[in-house]
């Protein structure tokens, strides 16, 4: 869009603002919201669901290779001698990878507050997450190839109820007498970084994809400073749309927290003017 054209469309704009009755001129102030951009566009946009379906697509198609090649597999440095005989699974993240939270972040947006984590177990246990366009069908698909998949995420132990709940409700594929829903905690040394989890998983099957919309769905690196990410980023590039998959999510994760140094006690302002003084910008002419 020119210039030209833009200024022609606020001259517009403003003819018809002044158009309307005073009453509605004087709209009041909507207060800002860090939140609102990102979660506005995951919950209407069909940009977004785009992204997620054709990310789906890719999935299915890698999977195809991964099960016509049993050398394949998304964690080299995680798998024994002999994996190539092991069955094979998939190991996916869950929040805005495989389950949209949407109403959730909604809520957060619509009350003006940010995420607690005691309200979030209220949250899991209502069950009210859904499924990402494309997540079940890729997964059924999977299933039905006799792929485990197991899902590992940063929810709670506490929460695993809830979430097993929502999931079987939602139709996925679950993991019949193997617990294929691996939660922060489950055991005393799973904490949030996800690495061990993911090798526990290499230890009896074959890995043909890793899935998740946070770098720490990946790697370990995931919690080190921007620098460091970017680092651990060119050391597994080649990971990414073959057999690691990378979801969008701008309403949070590691990404955000590097920043700031991953400091949760800055107060918002701190954090704030922190993301913005890790932005490179250009400055233009006097
Ligand atoms: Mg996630």
């Amino acid at each position: 869009m020119s210039p030209c054209y833009r200024r022609s469309v606020s001259a517009a704009a403003l003819a018809a603002f002044l158009a309307l009755p005073l009453a509605a001129q004087a709209q009041e102030a909507v207060p800002q919201n860090d939140l609102m951009n990102a979660t506005v566009w995951m919950e209407t946009s069909v940009e977004y669901k785009a992204t997620v379906m054709q990310l789906f697509k890719l999935a299915q198609t890698q999977l195809d290779a991964a099960l016509a090649d049993s050398e394949w597999t998304a964690v080299p440095d995680k798998q024994g001698e002999g994996y190539a005989d092991l069955p094979v699974a998939i190991v996916a993240d869950l929040d805005e990878t495989l389950m949209d939270n949407g109403n959730y972040q909604a809520s957060l947006v619509k009350r003006g507050t940010s995420y607690s984590s005691s309200e979030w177990t209220d949250y899991v246990n209502s069950q009210t997450s859904g499924a990402l366009p494309g997540a079940l069908d890729f997964l059924n698909y999977a299933d039905s190839q006799g792929v485990k998949i197991f899902y590992v995420s940063n929810r709670k132990n506490v929460e695993k109820e809830g979430t097993i709940g929502n999931l079987e409700a939602l139709g996925f594929p679950m993991g019949g007498n193997v617990d294929t829903v691996l939660l922060r905690g489950d055991k005393e040394e799973w904490g949030s970084a996800k690495e061990n989890r993911i090798a526990f998983v290499a230890e009896n099957y074959r890995v043909a994809l890793l899935m998740g919309d946070n770098f720490g769905d990946f790697s370990d690196a995931a919690d080190g400073s921007l620098e460091e990410r970017d680092a651990a980023l060119e050391e597994a590039a080649e990971h990414f749309g073959k057999d690691w998959i990378i979801f969008p999510n701008p309403e949070y994760g590691s990404w955000e927290s590097a920043t700031f140094g991953g400091d949760w006690s800055l107060s918002p302002d701190e954090r704030r003017q922190m993301k913005i003084d890790a932005m490179e910008a250009w400055t233009p002419a006097e």
